[in-house]
């Protein structure tokens, strides 16, 4: 039987501070090593792209939007992304984004049938170790809270990422992002994605 060659849709997706950005940046540097290289997209940059020209000034912005400003957004990016036709897709993003009405989804049931998921990957860390990476990172304007609610954001991410995988019926993959184990973490996506 002949299968068409489709593009490989990875969604990578933590709470802020995980290590997200890092991590896929590590994984772009050890596949070129090996003569590959992979289309890297971050969703949030997208959304704030579009959100710059009517006057938004900082991704960490983005958030504190109106719900219904951020959904179109959320709508924009997905189409965009949608548009890309390379091999392999990572997609930086969250599972969840936490606004003052309540955790909003980031990969509601329209934006999965427009994105086509091949697989999540889910990063996770030691709570105290994401509270550490929050305090010292002084790039990002990130919400500081208790070591307990990121216990909670840790939660409520695993709740979103198993509905995401029972509606779009693809795998999902935990993946501990250990303190000073970066490269490791990185070469297990690797593998889960079979680069
Ligand atoms: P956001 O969702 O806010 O974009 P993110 O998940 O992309 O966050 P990063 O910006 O990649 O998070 O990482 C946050 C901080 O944690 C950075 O300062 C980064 O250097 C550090 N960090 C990430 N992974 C590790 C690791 N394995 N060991 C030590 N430090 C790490
Ligand atoms: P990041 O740099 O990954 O933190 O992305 C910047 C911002 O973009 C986030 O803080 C969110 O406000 C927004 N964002 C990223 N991904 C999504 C998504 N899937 N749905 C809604 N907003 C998102
Ligand atoms: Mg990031």
């Amino acid at each position: 039987m002949l299968y068409l060659a489709e593009s490989k849709k990875i969604i990578v997706v933590g709470i802020p501070g995980v290590g997200k950005t890092t991590l896929i940046n590590k994984i772009v540097e050890i596949i070129k090593d090996r003569n590959k290289s992979v289309n890297v997209t971050n969703f949030g940059t997208i959304m704030f792209e579009v959100a710059k020209e009517n006057g938004l000034k900082n991704r960490d912005e983005l958030r504190k939007l109106p719900i219904s400003e951020q959904k179109k957004l959320q709508k924009i990016a997905a189409e965009k992304l949608s548009e890309i036709d390379d091999d392999v897709i990572i997609i930086d993003t969250h599972a969840f984004i936490k606004t003052p009405e309540g955790f909003n989804p980031g990969l509601p049931y329209y934006v999965l049938q427009i994105i086509e998921p091949t697989l999540f990957i889910s990063i996770t860390a030691k709570t105290e170790e994401i509270y550490n990476r929050r305090m010292k990172d002084g790039t990002r304007n990130r919400d500081k809270v208790s070591i307990a609610t990121i216990k909670k954001e840790l939660d409520i991410q695993s709740a979103m990422m198993s509905a995401c995988s029972v509606l779009s019926g693809s795998p999902l993959k935990p993946v501990l992002n250990t303190e000073g184990k970066l490269e490791e973490t990185a070469i297990q996506i690797i593998e889960a994605i079979g680069l």
